[in-house]
């Protein structure tokens, strides 16, 4: 029977390998939202909008996006704009990690994702992971969970995926660039990064991301929910 998991949290809190991994156990679809924003972020940057302080001019330029994760012939959701699948590092590298926040609050964007990112369903089984899926994408998930972990485990984590952060850049400057990221991400008026009433909180400081699938997998089959810790 197919299933939806909505995977939360902070940035670099290690989520996005666990929702793989997740996905992969559950012989799912992994669905990851905030490539959607980076890839709006990027486009923006590409016709030189001023992300932080123009809304509108990002809201107009999304008429020309055709945005979706469609299925690779080996069966993989794979972002597709206009046609083309998104190449990762237009949209993980430390120029689109700056201002991706900036996209992220504007409300029009939100909208324009909201039935981009609710068609995933379709697809079956589906690992949903970003900062709002569970409170405002999918609030019915049967399975919702909160990924967080320290300032300095986050930095150090986002320090180690390669292309990411700006070459030679230091743990303060990536603990920063992340507080900042996620301040911005959690004081928007809309569809602000905060846990579901109903999401399973998880601290991974201490735990490698397959222990913490395995936490997932134990609640999912126990079908325990709401438990916070
Ligand atoms: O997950 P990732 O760090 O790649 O997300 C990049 C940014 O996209 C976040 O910092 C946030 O501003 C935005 N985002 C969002 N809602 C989501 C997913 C991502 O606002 N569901």
């Amino acid at each position: 029977m197919s299933t939806t998991v909505a995977i939360d949290g902070p940035a670099a809190s290690g989520k996005s390998t666990v929702a793989r991994l997740l996905a992969s156990r559950l012989e799912g679809f992994y669905i990851n939202t905030g490539d959607m924003y980076r890839t709006v972020t990027w486009q923006a940057q590409a016709r030189g909008i001023d992300l932080e302080s123009d809304g509108p001019a990002v809201v107009a330029m999304l008429d020309d996006l055709s945005l979706a994760y469609e299925l690779s012939p080996e069966g993989v959701p794979e972002l597709h704009l206009n046609g083309s699948v998104v190449p990762p590092d237009r949209i993980r590298n430390a120029t689109v990690t700056r201002q991706v926040s900036y996209a992220a609050r504007i409300p029009g964007v939100r909208i324009w994702m909201r039935s981009r990112q609710r068609d995933s369903r379709s697809l079956g089984t589906v690992v949903m992971e970003g900062r709002d899926i569970g409170t405002v994408i999918l609030p019915d998930a049967p399975h919702k969970f909160f990924i967080t972990a320290s300032p300095e485990v986050r930095a150090r984590r986002r320090l180690g995926q390669e292309g990411e952060t700006d070459a030679g850049a230091t743990v303060a400057a990536v603990a920063a660039e992340i507080a900042e990221r996620d301040r911005i991400d959690s004081t928007r008026a809309v569809a602000p990064l905060k846990p579901a009433d109903d999401a399973l909180i998880i601290n991974t400081d201490a735990l490698t991301a397959e222990q913490v699938v395995d936490k997932i997998m134990a609640s999912i089959e126990g079908g325990e929910r709401g438990r916070r810790g």
